[in-house]
């Protein structure tokens, strides 16, 4: 049976409040308040941003979402959890202190940022599940006891996944950090002769896994958990990974990890992609210089996070003419082993009806 994906067009020009009313008319079309109950603790998973990248939803347009939730008397809070990466969101505090910076607060949308894997993104609890490589996956606590969640996807590029949408948000974006380590945890990368000895990698390598020698940096594998911080502090592109080697494997458990956190919570969890400013690298990146690889498109919303994507994936692929790895310029990597892999653990399904509002 298939699922219906809601859409509704719209673009970055048309202003925060705009694009906030737009994501609200597309809750209410969807009926998607009866995913929601009086009482829930209900976790809005967004991404804060990671300066100075500017392309992240900025607060102001999930304002509509949350006056939803307000209006159906849940308690939501904006949730995140801790990052891998060194940065302003690899603690509790310092993630907090940032949401706040940029509106993710109280003054302006009326609710809390609560990171609900605790002050050092290690409050976990197991989850077991019947994936093919993983039998029990390790999801944010307070993700796993709250009784509703609202995700809000940011559509971009990856360098692994190919394409961060739903899937990634939940699966990466809700695991603790030890869930994360063990979704990473077949990738290793290398060091080129391009290597000038900066030290940049060294100084952020959170598993003390590199050294530097005469005339290039080292990785010790044995050390190293994948977390891929190397590759995003390189400035002269000299950390590679064998992507094509690994990122189906990453795909998998990113598919799995999702599949965890949404264990219990089935239609009571709904799932927004917003598909605009959709960047080549996704909001993790600590960069200025993200660009658009497609015009702005709109946003889609489901109770299918497998659908969801599907939809996102299928329209960014036909407005541009290109497939996403053409898009990145990849031509190794494939967004389908995610997708496919959700599907066939139970996650969703890829078959859609796509859902116009006006
Ligand atoms: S950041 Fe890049 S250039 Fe600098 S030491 Fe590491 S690999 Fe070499
Ligand atoms: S060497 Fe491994 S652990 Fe260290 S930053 Fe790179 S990917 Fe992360």
């Amino acid at each position: 049976m298939s699922s219906k994906v809601f859409f509704i067009k719209t673009a970055i020009s048309d202003g925060q409040e705009l694009i906030s009313q737009k994501a609200r008319q597309l809750f209410k079309a969807a009926g998607f308040a009866t995913c929601f109950k009086q009482g829930d603790f209900t976790a809005v998973k967004v991404h804060v941003g990671e300066p100075p990248n500017n392309t992240y939803i900025k607060s102001p347009c999930i304002k509509g979402l949350v006056q939803e939730l307000l209006a159906l008397k849940t308690k939501p809070f904006i949730a995140d959890t801790s990052a891998l990466y060194t940065g302003r969101r690899h603690n509790a505090i310092d993630h907090a202190i940032l949401a706040n910076e940029h509106g993710f607060n109280i003054s302006v949308l009326g609710i809390p940022f609560i990171a609900p894997d605790g002050l050092f993104g290690t409050s976990e609890t197991s989850v077991q599940i019947d994936g093919e490589l993983n039998k029990e996956v390790l999801i944010a606590s307070d993700i796993v006891r709250c009784q509703s969640i609202l995700s809000v996807a940011h559509f971009t590029g990856h360098p692994a996944a190919c394409a961060a949408a739903t899937l990634k948000t939940l699966g990466m974006g809700c695991s603790s950090r030890k869930g994360k380590m063990r979704q990473h945890s077949a990738m290793r990368p290398n060091v080129s002769n391009d290597c000038t000895l900066c030290g940049d990698c060294f100084d952020h390598c959170p598993a003390e896994a590199i050294t530097l020698g005469d005339v290039k940096a080292n990785i010790d594998s044995d050390k190293c958990i994948g977390c891929g911080e190397c590759v995003a502090v390189c400035r002269f592109g000299a950390v590679k990974y064998d992507w094509g080697a690994e990122d189906r494997i990453l795909q998998k458990n990113i598919a799995e990890h999702a599949l965890g956190v949404v264990k219990g919570k089935e239609n009571r969890a709904v799932f927004f992609n917003f598909v605009i400013s959709v960047t080549g690298d996704c909001d993790c990146f600590d960069r200025q210089d993200m660009s658009k690889i497609v015009d702005d498109i709109g946003i889609f919303a489901s109770t299918d996070p497998v659908a969801v994507d599907k939809a996102s994936i299928d329209i960014v692929q036909s407005r541009s003419g290109k497939t996403i790895p053409q898009l990145l310029g990849k031509d190794k990597l494939d967004p389908r082993y995610q997708i496919e892999h959700a599907e066939h653990i139970g996650l969703g399904t890829t078959d859609y009806q796509l859902i116009e509002i006006d």
